[in-house]
């Protein structure tokens, strides 16, 4: 199919070949309609991208079914081959993607390239990783009878991304999908396909036989969603997004029992104690609150200060925010760019606006424009319960601060939440380290550090954050089925 930009491409990205390519060539058959993909920094149309919807999806699965039996049989090493090919060719073309993503995305160059190149060690890990796919052999219990427990991949995979990491959240899905031995068929987010049609063009240039990964952008999730969670050649759905809509695709999971990962939503607490390294806190706040413009699910949600430090964490945490810049991600000063679109923004000013009429102070010094997707960075004391800024996900660059004098309140206030992804806290003592890393209720945990996420160690949520782990060898588990085996006659 050929698809025909709606404008020239923007002068930021007018070099860029890939993306001229992905734009000029697809497997896919022409379709009536298209849907814009737009700059969220000015609102620009960027490009015109063909509509998917239920047949097509009907079709990738067909596609996968006939690609999943020889792409299953091949040996780790052999798909361990073409899984690091392609992680290769992500890397030479580690700016071209990161272009990609910042012009459908928004957040800043650097950020978007940094993105490319740590996600694509998903890719590498899991080629390895998946040599090591072993089973068991348990003592029999029988003496003419063996018992071996093999492991073997689910089969097809649907798996459904969101938009804030465009690039990260397919690597960290299709890498152990792909090592272990599942075909994928991936929809992205309308918000930016280009980032997934990028990574799948790539991946057919690094060999993976067709079928075994097709990206279906579509304007409309329900459609082809609906496909993914009803087939029943599809085994597995694999989503990360909103708490919400998570929910409603385990529910249409459940008729054909599909194995599911869903990676949700959070509410992170981020929990300075009184003998904290108030610099190095203010430092890891300032990563977990505004990177990405507040828009990744593990960002710090709720910043909770011990009243002993709370003037000093607070004066520091309020001069860096103010003297971030904020503006179009393709500007080499830019430290936060815009939010996803008007809506995201209006949500967050909404946030703060009846945050500030219970009775909220804003400590930071800039205000939102009235139009526009730029949104300041912005800290609010003088948060309380009753505000729904203390019980919503923000996703946004907004920091509300609360106060404790004890560690029991500290804790009941990190864990009144549904939600249980992330949480962060900073101490020196060694023994408080330990009780509070064990009581606080989230799959992961950041203590005296924010870089919680790696290629190595499992990412997830507990309670309403979602089931499974991406990432590590848990993460290669997910994709694959136990199966038993009774030896007897021996
Ligand atoms: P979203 O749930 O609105 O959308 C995510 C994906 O689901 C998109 O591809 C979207 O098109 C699709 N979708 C939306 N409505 C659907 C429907 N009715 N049926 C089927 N599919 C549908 O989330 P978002 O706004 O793209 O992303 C933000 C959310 O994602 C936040 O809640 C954030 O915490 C969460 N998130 C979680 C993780 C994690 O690893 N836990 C990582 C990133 C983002």
């Amino acid at each position: 199919m050929s698809v025909d930009l709606a404008p020239p491409l923007p002068q930021t990205v007018s070099s860029n070949a890939l993306l001229k390519r992905i734009l000029n060539e697809t497997r896919l058959e022409p379709v009536e309609n298209t849907f814009d993909v737009l700059n969220p920094a000015d609102g620009s149309i960027v490009a015109q991208l063909p509509d998917l919807g239920a047949a097509e999806t009907e079709l990738a699965v067909e596609y996968a079914r006939q690609a999943q039996p020889d792409w299953a049989s091949r040996t780790a090493k052999e798909r361990g081959e073409i899984l690091r090919r392609w992680h290769d060719l992500i890397l030479s073309n580690e700016r071209e993607l990161g272009e990609i993503l910042t012009l459908e995305q928004g957040k800043p160059l650097a950020e978007a390239r940094r993105e490319i190149t740590f996600n694509a060690g998903y890719i590498d890990w899991f080629a390895e990783e998946a040599k090591r796919a072993y089973g068991d052999v348990i003592p029999t219990s029988a003496s003419n009878r063996r018992q071996v427990v093999l492991k073997q991949p689910i089969g097809i995979v649907g798996a459904i991304t969101p938009w804030n990491f465009p690039s990260g959240m397919i690597t960290r899905k299709a890498a152990p999908a792909l090592a272990a031995g599942c075909v994928i068929i991936l929809k992205p987010s309308d918000e930016t396909p280009l980032s997934a049609l990028a990574l799948e063009c790539l991946a057919r240039d690094a060999g993976f036989p067709e079928g075994v990964f097709q990206a279906i952008p579509s304007k409309d999730p329900a459609p082809v969603a609906n496909v993914l969670t009803s087939h029943p050649l599809v085994r597995k759905v694999s989503f990360t997004g909103s708490t919400r809509v998570g929910k409603l695709l385990m529910r249409q999971s459940a008729d054909t029992m599909k194995r599911l990962s869903l990676e949700l939503g959070g509410n992170a607490p981020f929990i300075v104690f009184e003998d904290a390294d108030i610099d190095a806190a203010v430092a890891g706040a300032m990563v977990a609150k505004f990177r990405n413009a507040g828009q990744t699910c593990i960002c710090a949600n709720r910043i909770l200060l011990h009243t002993a430090i709370q003037d000093e964490f607070l004066s520091k945490f309020v001069a860096a925010a103010d003297a971030m810049n904020v503006t179009d991600g393709f500007d080499s000063s830019c430290a936060m760019g815009p939010m996803i679109n008007s809506a995201a923004k209006n949500k967050v000013a909404a946030l703060v606006g009846d945050a500030l009429a219970k009775g909220a102070k804003r400590a930071t010094s800039r205000l939102p424009d009235s139009d526009g997707t730029f949104f300041p960075p912005t800290i609010l004391t003088g948060v309380s319960g009753d505000m729904d800024i203390s019980h919503t996900e923000i996703f946004g660059p907004v920091a509300p601060v609360f106060t404790f004098d004890t560690d029991a309140e500290a804790i009941a206030l990190a864990n009144d939440t549904p939600y249980g992804l992330a949480s962060y806290f900073w101490t020196r003592d060694y023994s408080r380290a330990w009780r509070v890393s064990e009581q606080l209720e989230a799959g992961m945990i950041g203590l005296n550090d924010v870089a919680i996420s790696g290629d190595s160690t499992p990412f997830g949520g507990i309670k309403e954050s979602g089931v499974g782990r991406e990432g590590s060898r848990y993460g290669l588990d997910d994709y694959l089925e136990i199966k038993y085996v009774a030896m007897g006659g021996i």
